[in-house]
């Protein structure tokens, strides 16, 4: 088993899934969040629940589960001119993406997350960028993803590996591999506790978990979910 991991970890349904995979492939993982001034903060809310519940599902996931660190982007809000971080309405902008699209972010917190990984001695880096389901984001494509590691390689003279196990698989699978590494409970957990609305809505509970039921985020979980439970 190697030794260490950083698991970006959001407290979003694909990173805390993302974590569940690193709980049971490295002895020690440690956990990274950003706060880049999302408008809605129930997702870093989320992030010590999640955590606090993944120690009950395993014994051995408790003893790997080491340092939780949250790291300031708030660059990104003074940036600004997303969804995700203005109050604008989400639907396709001019460049022909989504309005959530956050230029830079994915590439940001995979720097950050070296740098933090260099100074805790930690070569591999967990994230849930996902091409397949993707919101035509292209800093979640993996070839984005893996250029960054090797910039990231060659600018900390180490190696920087990134794992993105959701890479190729679409929600429903996200679904499954929960399923497969941590049984009903952990699925039950992701469903209870974990975020993924772009509203931070929390106000109503659906069988997939909370959410305004209306934003992009919520209909790919809905829709992932559903067929989950249909297979
Ligand atoms: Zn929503």
């Amino acid at each position: 088993m190697t030794a260490s991991a950083l698991v970006l970890f959001s407290g979003g349904q694909d990173s805390t899934v993302c974590l569940a995979w690193t709980l049971s492939r490295f002895a020690r993982v440690e956990t990274v969040g950003f706060d880049y001034g999302q408008r809605h903060a129930t997702e870093l809310a989320a992030r010590p629940r999640i955590l606090a519940q993944l120690r009950t599902l395993r014994a051995e996931w408790n003893e790997r589960l080491g340092s939780d660190h949250l790291l300031p982007l708030d660059v990104l809000k003074s940036i600004g001119g997303s969804a995700l971080t203005d109050d604008m309405t989400i639907e396709i902008g001019e460049s022909g993406l989504p309005t959530s699209f956050v230029p830079g972010r994915n590439i940001l917190f995979l720097t950050t997350a070296a740098a933090l990984g260099y100074r805790r001695g930690i070569a591999d880096l967990v994230g849930g960028m996902c091409e397949t389901d993707f919101s035509g984001y292209p800093d979640c494509r993996d070839e984005t993803v893996q250029a960054t590691a090797r910039a990231l390689s060659l600018g900390l003279a180490r190696d920087v590996r990134v794992h993105t196990p959701l890479m190729r698989i679409d929600k429903a699978a996200t679904w499954k591999l929960a399923e497969e590494l941590g049984g009903a409970a952990l699925v039950d957990m992701i469903v209870e506790d974990s975020v993924t609305c772009y509203e931070g809505d929390r106000s109503v509970r659906h069988d997939w978990g909370y959410g305004c039921g209306k934003c992009p985020a919520c209909e790919l979980r809905a829709a992932g979910y559903e067929k989950y439970r249909a297979t």
